[in-house]
């Protein structure tokens, strides 16, 4: 699991996270919400170790990561831009979430192979990405995080940039994913529908602060204050 405490960034005098306290248990799918600038992928980016907060930590399965670097945290983090290797193939580009693992070069073939199929991507192993469609792209990304095994998956808008029916696709393959990994899950998103349909939990972010927290039904049927209800359009 995860816990944040009292975690804070500031960049100048902008608060981006500010006295974030959470904790998500083993397994759990959270989901955090948020406008444009709330500071959801600072908190993603906190997590994994790619900034250090001014203020408060970060506990990965119990263990304080204030002196983890990133590579040694077991998180992966997927980001919206999909960031794939133009130059590797698919299976290349699997292959290097694997690494930072130094697993031996046969069964990491098997592995990527292995995580390649649970996505579908079984048939474009060898091909760049600039030869894959939108959905194909995310799909390796999720691949290359799925082999490292990592404790928690950290996903920044991991739909954005897809079409809405592939949105929809993959928004079901993510929640198999879960399923069958049981894998516990922090998902970003400022999609307030994908907010209230995938995940256990819901997190409303705003101004570096989380605003409310719960089931999504419950904080849409219960939002703590105006700003809540407006963001996800609860009826009065
Ligand atoms: P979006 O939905 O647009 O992705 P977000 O919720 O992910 O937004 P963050 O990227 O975490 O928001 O940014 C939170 C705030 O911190 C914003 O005001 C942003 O401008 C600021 N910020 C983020 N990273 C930096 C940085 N490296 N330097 C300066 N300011 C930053
Ligand atoms: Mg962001």
């Amino acid at each position: 699991g995860i816990r944040l405490q009292a975690l804070t960034k500031t960049y100048g005098r902008v608060s981006a996270v500010d006295g974030v306290d959470l904790e998500v248990a083993v397994g759990e799918f959270v989901t955090v919400v948020g406008p444009s600038g709330s500071g959801k992928s600072t908190l993603l980016r906190l997590i994994a170790g790619l900034e250090a907060p001014d203020v408060g930590g970060v506990w990965i399965d119990g263990l304080d990561m204030s002196r983890v670097p990133p590579h040694r945290r077991s998180v992966a983090l997927v980001f919206q831009d999909y960031a794939l290797y133009p130059h590797l193939t698919v299976v290349e580009n699997i292959l290097f979430g694997l690494r930072v693992r130094r697993v031996p070069r046969a069964e990491a073939r098997r592995q990527a192979g292995e995580a390649a199929e649970q996505l579908g991507l079984a048939d474009v192993l060898d091909r760049y990405p600039d030869q894959l469609s939108g959905g194909q792209r995310q799909r390796v990304a999720l691949a290359r995080a799925l082999v490292r095994a990592p404790s928690a998956y950290l996903l920044d808008e991991p739909l954005a940039g897809l079409d809405a029916q592939l949105r929809l696709s993959t928004r079901a393959d993510l929640l198999a994913l879960h399923r069958d990994l049981g894998a516990t899950t922090v998902h970003v998103t400022h999609d307030q529908a994908e907010a209230m349909t995938l995940g256990d939990r819901v997190v409303i972010m705003a101004g570096g602060r989380i605003r409310q927290a719960g089931p999504p039904q419950e904080v849409y049927d219960r939002p703590a204050d105006t700003f809540v209800a407006g963001f996800l359009g609860s009826p009065p």
